[in-house]
């Protein structure tokens, strides 16, 4: 028999939560499904996760454990869990506790109105730092300016989904996975619930501001192909000053019969085309790039061993 309802929890390095986030799990989805499973997925952790995660395993058969063969990064992290998982219905959460469990009970509630999509909607966010909630609400802002989809605001991962809405999902073969994003562009019936974000329970964040600007640079460029067009618009621009500038020299030297003495706006000229040829190159490259990972195909995880939980 499946569960009705998974859980999915990405999970690096994360031993000061565990134990805490199974206590709290358990009585929510006791109460929110006649039957679920949780799946733990480690990603690679290098301290004493994974031993606490096996003897969750070997203590409580509707726990599924996927262990992956090194650290793949959160949004990969998700997408095996997603994969693997078996429910109807499957949420998304941190090991962390951000996401306080009991708003899964809303997620379901709304799920089994027929919602297919149910995103966690953060109205506040305590104790994170003011620069990474500035950076996070541009961040966003920018990203719904410049692409097609419109991903929620103060959305992260932490969201329930439907059988078909995962289904779709993971006919996305894409590597770089902006997993919030695709959901988006999914469609279906989607809505949002509200609620507190808490401050880490234990433990340090994972994300630093080396990685966010990555993980902002991928989504940006997996989702939208505006940055070329600036890189044509800007072409086009200073093609349009530079005729003007000729026709300037032209009419100078036809009416007065002088040019203007050279070398400074010559310099400036060379010096302000060749960094925007190189800029526009490097917006190129980053596509480039990008092609030749997706077109390597390479799968999107590794898994080193699964335990499947068990369902009477
Ligand atoms: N995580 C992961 N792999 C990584 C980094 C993070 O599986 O390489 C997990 C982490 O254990 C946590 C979740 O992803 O469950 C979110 O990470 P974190 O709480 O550090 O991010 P933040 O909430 O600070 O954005
Ligand atoms: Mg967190």
């Amino acid at each position: 028999m499946t569960p009705e309802l998974s859980v999915v929890v990405p999970v690096f390095n994360e031993e000061a939560v565990l134990p805490e986030l199974y206590r709290q799990l358990v009585p929510v989805l006791d109460e929110a499904a006649a039957r679920w499973e949780l799946v733990l997925v480690n990603d690679g952790s290098r301290d004493g996760s994974l031993a606490i995660m096996q003897s969750l395993r070997d203590e409580d058969e509707r726990v599924t454990l996927i262990n992956l063969s090194r650290n793949f990064g959160h949004q990969l992290a998700i997408t095996a869990g997603m994969e693997h998982a078996l429910g109807d219905a499957v949420v998304v959460m941190d090991a962390d506790l951000q996401d306080p469990p009991e708003v899964i009970l809303e997620m379901v509630a709304r799920w089994r109105e027929g919602f297919d999509v149910v995103y966690g909607v953060r109205s506040e966010r305590e104790a994170e730092t003011l620069f990474k909630r500035f950076t996070a609400a541009a961040f966003y802002r920018v990203l719904n300016a410049l692409t097609p989809v419109q991903i929620p605001l103060d959305t992260g991962d932490f969201r329930l989904m439907s059988r078909r809405a995962l289904d779709a999902l993971s006919r996305m073969p894409e590597r770089a996975r902006f997993v919030r994003g695709m959901v988006a562009w999914l469609g279906f019936r989607q809505t949002g619930i509200t609620f507190k974000r808490r401050a880490r329970f234990a433990g340090r964040t994972k994300y630093p501001v080396s990685k966010m600007v990555g993980f902002a640079a991928d989504s940006l460029i997996s989702f939208s192909t505006v940055p070329l067009r600036i890189a044509s618009t800007l072409g086009f621009v200073m093609s349009v000053g530079a005729l003007g500038y000729f026709g300037y020299a032209a009419s100078m030297k036809i009416m007065y019969g002088h040019t203007a003495p050279g070398w400074a706006s010559l310099i400036a000229v060379i010096v302000l085309l060749g960094s925007a040829q190189l800029l526009c190159l490097g917006i190129i490259g980053e596509y480039v790039g990008r092609i030749y990972e997706e077109v390597k195909a390479r799968p999107l995880f590794v898994v080193e061993r699964l335990e499947q939980g068990a369902h009477e």
